[in-house]
């Protein structure tokens, strides 16, 4: 006998029953057609190498950059006979990235076979986590201070562990393989499609890059493939295309904007859009496959990985171990005692250990009576801009807590200019190892600040004064006749220049008034 339920369910809804919003979702083409708007639905999924010694399975070495197949042992070969066994420092790195990220965290999972060959991958299969994901649940905020407008909370569906294949680089006809990556451990990210905006994708990813790095978990670099992210895009949660390889926060927010432009048309056009995936050109997206050629993966439980059970209470000693959280850190730098601007603070955040060696800096210049509102633009502004490693690592070994406070000291008691300051900083910058100290450097380039009231200092600065006056004189006219009162920086400008600003701007800028002025 047939049982036919579906009609009597379907009867059961009425749509007069429901909300007009729920009515426009039964509907996507009412929503589309009529109310003509237009809404991006997209969600990205996003692999992060784990940053262990040994592989997922294996006991060989996760080291980038060695001579290809050097680090392949006989099971990342896939050679008959071996055997998986998990490294467990792998999972502890997982577990602390679904901590983070507020998941829930499955006391026992198990790991799935997903069928593919590739050159790359010898086994014939990947080893994923299809059935059980270790975790799922979670959530990443983003808050005004990282960018975004309102703030905005990004799920995460789940986060599963997986390993890597190898490499295959093309010359000519030839496939070149290289195993070292085989069986390296990597967690795949995915997020409900929450991003609302392709701008908030951008934010969202360089927050998620922050916290895998200052967990210590993945380099978060995505230039070299230590992240990848994939974006998903469609449009009023319609047929969605998915677009892969974007190796850059740029790349990734340009390729959503072009994606749903191009999906716009086409539905504008009466066209149908096609479950696609696509790659990126910097301009375009394209169609590299259609789903409908996608392949049947067979995905099936590893008879060869025991399940893991977690250890009762584990995942609370993580959480309980984690460091102060990157959130946490960034609201702490807004307010008392730091109060640094937003622009500084997210410079300081973007720089791995930046924040740490502002807060020695800080506390350094504090205990010594120092003015510590100068001391972010120091680092931000003069330090990391000058050595150009704003969103890397940087080296605070350069210049030492001591000396850059020390020459901040100097600066807010008086007894050097802040360009005296600079040549000093720029000294230490240039001359690697430099032993000698703040004070020793003062003495031996004579940078103490000339104080106008010591015996003919003051005429020293009027002469000074009187010859850049005396080189400029339209420039002085403009100044004097009220046309252009803001040219009088170009001469303080040049006085501070020949005095090797050793007499501060101030100063200077009364002399020339009063002699200008005359
Ligand atoms: P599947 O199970 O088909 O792989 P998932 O639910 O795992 O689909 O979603 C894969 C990715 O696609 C996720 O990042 C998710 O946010 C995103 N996604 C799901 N539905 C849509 C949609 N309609 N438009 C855009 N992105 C979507
Ligand atoms: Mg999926």
């Amino acid at each position: 006998m047939m049982l036919s339920f579906k009609p009597r369910i379907l009867a059961s809804i009425k749509p007069r029953n429901i909300s007009r919003a729920a009515r426009l979702l039964y509907s996507t083409e009412a929503t589309i057609g009529s109310q003509n708007q237009y809404n991006l639905t997209c969600g990205l999924e996003i692999h992060a190498q784990l940053q262990t010694k040994q592989k997922l399975f294996s006991t060989s070495n996760n080291i980038f950059n060695s001579p290809p197949n050097s680090q392949v042992s006989y099971y990342d070969a896939a050679l008959p006979g071996t055997q998986p066994i998990l490294n467990t420092k792998n999972v502890y790195l997982a577990l602390k990235a679904a901590v983070a990220l507020d998941c829930k965290v499955s006391d026992s999972f198990t790991f799935d076979r997903k069928h593919y060959f590739y050159g790359d991958q010898p086994a014939g299969y990947q080893i994923t986590q299809h059935f059980e994901p270790y975790a799922q649940d979670g959530i990443l905020e983003l808050f005004p201070r990282d960018g975004v407008k309102k703030p905005v909370k990004i799920r995460i569906k789940q986060i599963q562990i997986e390993q890597d294949t190898g490499k295959s680089t093309y010359i000519d006809d030839t496939a070149n393989i290289d195993l070292n990556r085989t069986n390296t451990c990597l967690i795949e990210l995915v997020t409900e499609p929450d991003i609302p905006d392709p701008e908030t994708a951008g934010i969202f990813v360089k927050k998620l890059q922050m916290l895998l790095k200052h967990l210590q978990v993945c380099s978060g670099e995505l230039e070299s493939g230590a992240m990848r992210v994939d974006v998903n895009v469609s449009v009023n949660y319609g047929q969605r295309c998915e677009i892969k390889n974007l190796s850059s926060t740029s790349a990734i927010v340009h390729a959503i904007k072009a994606e749903f432009k191009r999906q716009k048309k086409d539905l504008q056009n009466g066209k149908k859009i096609e479950s696609e995936t696509r790659g990126w050109d910097g301009k375009n997206t394209w169609k590299l496959r259609g789903k409908e050629e996608g392949v049947d993966y067979r995905y099936m439980p590893d008879p060869e990985v025991l399940p893991v059970d977690l250890e009762p209470g584990l995942v609370d000693v993580v959480r309980q171990t984690l460091p102060e959280l990157p959130d946490e850190i960034f609201k702490n730098l807004l307010v008392a005692p730091y109060s640094v601007p937003l622009k500084d603070a997210r410079s300081l955040m973007a720089t791995y250990g930046g924040v740490d060696y502002y807060k020695a800096v800080f506390d350094y210049v504090k205990e010594r009576g120092g003015k510590t509102k100068t001391v972010s633009n120091w680092i931000v502004h003069n330090l990391l801009g000058e050595l150009n490693v704003q969103d890397k690592e940087f080296d605070p070994s350069i210049i030492s807590v001591k000396n850059i406070g020390d020459i901040i000291v100097k600066i807010s008691d008086g007894s050097i200019t802040t360009a005296s300051g600079k040549l000093i900083f720029k000294h230490y910058l240039h001359n690697e190892g430099e032993q000698q100290s703040v004070e020793e450097l003062i003495e031996q380039f004579d940078l103490g600040k000339a104080e106008s009231g010591t015996d003919g200092v003051q005429e020293a600065i009027t002469s000074l004064c009187q010859e850049v006056i005396d080189k400029f004189p339209d420039i002085t006219e403009s100044i004097k006749s009220g046309k252009k009162p803001k040219s009088i920086q170009f001469l303080i400008g040049n006085v501070m220049r020949s005095c090797q600003g050793r007499v501060d701007p101030k100063t200077i800028e009364e002399v020339l008034k009063s002699l200008i002025n005359k």
